[in-house]
């Protein structure tokens, strides 16, 4: 029976965690920190590492890199989660943001066993020294944001894995309530979660500290892409993509870009009306191109308008529906690549947002 090493310091996280491998049919050795890990996979070399990036006394990076710098544990695959982006992600054979979906992470484990991709060992030598060598203010902030996450999404992922599996338990005896209730949980469990991830962004983003991964790419082929993702999300709602055709190549960071276009998507479904249209468009002007983002539903009031970029703003006397993060770091997000966001709107009409990204680095300031 294959064994699977879990290390994770959260004791209700180690536990789900361990049953759902033993549920795959799989043997789980439990390890409570990266230092107890190293140890066990060195006494009986475990099939599959799964382990926690945030750990005492060894974090799941520096678990990975001891364990490639090894001969006899090298090519163990090894899936790393954590709620925060910690470098040095990209060398294990898969990553999972936490909090970790049910079937992300059954997919994860099943694949990562069922084929092993030759592994590219990186030469380890010494330890990285940037990590000590940048210690400092700005390093020390990024810590408290990076622990700050650790500790609300842990005891969140835990509460949104335990209820997965319950909706599952619930779903096969049919009870509908039951299953309406835990869905319910489930979603609230999710706005935290989206909540923690936006408040950790506007920090950095207020800071100066977040950083883009730009590199040059076909806006053209994203935003199909994007439009077709959208029409599967929301099929009740028509998506139109106009001005899109030829390859447009510009410099951007698909990850941000994507989380600017789908805020506004995601708006404009959400005060869209009774319309339940949405346009999506491309269109290129000197140096730059403008993507917009059209509803025909509620507008903002002229009286809201100028603050809906300011972090904590709602337009208008709107019930609750979010929490007024999303424009702000999406307008960040596009000055961040030398562009900007704006809206026109009127209060019945509908609304337009403007993303406009420069078309070469050399604008970009
Ligand atoms: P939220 O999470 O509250 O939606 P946002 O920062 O994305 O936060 O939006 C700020 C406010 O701007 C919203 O609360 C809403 O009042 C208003 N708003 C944003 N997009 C639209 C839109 N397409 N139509 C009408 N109002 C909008």
């Amino acid at each position: 029976m294959s064994g699977i090493l879990i290390a994770e310091d959260e004791e209700a996280l180690l536990e789900v965690f361990a049953e759902l491998v033993e549920a795959l049919g799989y043997r789980a050795i439990r390890a409570h920190n990266g230092e107890q890990a190293l140890m066990l996979a060195r006494t009986e070399p475990p099939d599959l590492v799964v382990s926690d990036h945030m750990m005492p006394r060894r974090t799941g990076v520096e678990l990975l890199r001891a364990m490639r710098a090894e001969p006899s544990l090298a090519s163990v695959p090894f899936v790393l989660l954590s709620a925060a982006r910690p470098s040095g992600r990209e060398e294990a054979d898969v990553f999972l943001a936490k909090p970790v979906d049910l079937n992300d992470f059954e997919e994860a484990i099943t694949n990562a066993l069922r084929a092993r991709p030759p592994v590219a060992i990186p030469t380890l030598g010494e330890p990285k020294a940037s990590g000590d060598a940048r210690r400092g203010p700005v390093l020390a902030r990024e810590e408290v944001l990076n622990w700050v996450a650790h500790e609300l999404k842990t005891p969140l992922s835990s509460a949104r894995l335990n209820a997965q599996v319950l909706l599952r338990k619930l779903m096969k005896r049919g009870s509908e309530d039951e299953v309406r209730s835990t869905e319910a949980v489930l979603r609230q469990l999710d706005r935290m979660s989206h909540l923690i991830s936006s408040i950790l962004d506007a920090s950095r983003l207020a800071e100066g500290k977040l950083e883009l991964k730009s590199r040059q790419d076909d806006i053209v082929a994203f935003l199909r892409e994007l439009i077709q993702e959208w029409r599967e999300l929301e099929p009740q709602v028509e998506f139109v993509l106009v001005g899109a055709e030829a390859p447009v190549l510009l410099p951007f960071d698909g990850e941000r870009v994507r989380q600017v276009l789908n805020n506004l998507l995601s708006n404009a479904v959400k005060y869209g009306g009774e319309a339940r249209r949405v346009e999506l468009g491309l269109s290129l002007h000197p140096g730059l191109a403008d993507i917009h983002v059209r509803d025909w539903g509620i507008g903002i009031s002229a009286g809201a308008l100028p603050s809906v970029f300011e972090r904590f703003q709602r337009a208008d006397a709107e019930p609750a529906q979010g929490h007024g993060l999303g424009l702000y770091i999406a307008s960040s997000l596009a000055k961040l690549h030398g562009g900007s966001l704006s809206v026109k709107s009127a209060l019945g009409a509908g609304s337009t947002f403007h993303l406009r990204l420069p078309l070469s680095r050399r604008s970009v300031s």
